[in-house]
């Protein structure tokens, strides 16, 4: 069957085949469309003329609707949030396990730090859980979730400040081994050792109070640790000297320069060049001579030029 359809407007006539299975789709589509819209102002005109009885009636099956549909999406809510609280948890699990790893962490700093285990309470158990406990455990009540997350709070707060004050304490090593006189000022042979030797201009046995170290004239002293320069000048026997405090009972030497670089008063740092290196004063040739004293007495500097930062 076909519908024709004739309009001023169109030269062509419409023409819409029912026979066409989308046009008898569309018909019965406006169909029942227009069967609704009947039935609601049916329903509507009903309604304005059924007694006040049947109208409150109707309110309360209106009502109940609602209730129920308000129960649907409450129950929708609740697997929500049971999602929710279950990715929570797998959260909670990860933060654990990092927690665990920081924990692992800190015990390793210590050990290498060889800090004293004492102060730190790395030791303390892992938290209870972990990501497989976590996600295996399915946590029904937030309380469970929230004490979790406060507990694990905590044990990150304490573990910052664990961290904080080992990491102090590591700087605070690492500037003691600045202060410490360690390598050689000056890269060359060691001509002669520490103690009693025969002297070089009389041969009378006396005693050698550092270490001689021959280099060329002109050699770049650099300081063996972190100080400030005590004396620049001119000393009876050592030449043009350099002496260096290094604030820990330590204080260092370096003579027979042939030209002083620092002042007195100056703040020097490992490794700065503090002198060239000469034969002034009582020398036989370009070396550096150096001395290492610790608290107030000359000691041997072997060990020192010898060990390593
Ligand atoms: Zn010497």
């Amino acid at each position: 069957m076909q519908i024709i359809l004739v309009s001023r407007s169109r030269k062509v006539p419409r023409t819409i085949d029912l026979g066409s299975r989308r046009i008898r789709w569309k018909m019965a589509a406006l169909g029942a469309l227009a069967v609704g819209t009947c039935m609601v102002m049916g329903a509507a005109v009903a309604l304005a003329l059924a007694s006040p009885r049947d109208q409150a009636l109707a309110q309360i099956r209106d009502l109940e609707r609602t209730v129920g549909q308000q129960n649907q999406q409450l129950a929708e809510v609740r697997r929500d949030a049971q999602r929710n609280l279950d990715a929570l948890a797998i959260k909670l699990g990860q933060l654990q396990a990092q927690s665990t790893r920081l924990n692992a962490l800190g015990e390793r700093l210590a050990q290498m730090g060889k800090l004293d285990n004492g102060e730190f309470d790395f030791d303390q158990p892992p938290p209870v859980g972990g990501v497989e406990d976590a996600s295996a455990t399915s946590y029904t009540l937030p309380q469970t979730l929230e004490s979790g997350i406060d507990q694990l709070a905590s044990q990150f707060d304490a573990q910052q400040a664990q961290l904080s004050a080992l990491q102090s304490l590591l700087m605070d090593a690492r500037i003691d081994s600045n202060l410490k006189p360690t390598g050689m000022p000056v890269q060359g042979y060691i001509s002669s050792y520490f103690g009693r030797r025969p002297d070089p201009f009389n041969g009378h046995i006396a005693r050698h109070t550092g270490i001689d170290i021959a280099v060329p004239l002109g050699t770049p002293v650099h300081a063996v640790a972190e100080g400030m320069v005590t004396f620049a000048g001119v000393r009876n026997g050592y030449g043009k000297v350099i002496e260096i405090d290094h604030g820990n009972g330590y204080m260092t030497r370096y003579a027979h320069n042939s030209k002083l670089i620092a002042h007195p008063g100056q703040r020097v740092r490992v490794g700065d060049v503090i002198a060239d290196a000469g034969s002034t004063g009582r020398s036989t040739g370009s070396h550096v001579h150096f001395e290492v004293w610790y608290k107030g007495r000359v000691v041997n500097p072997l060990a020192y030029v010898r060990s390593h930062r």
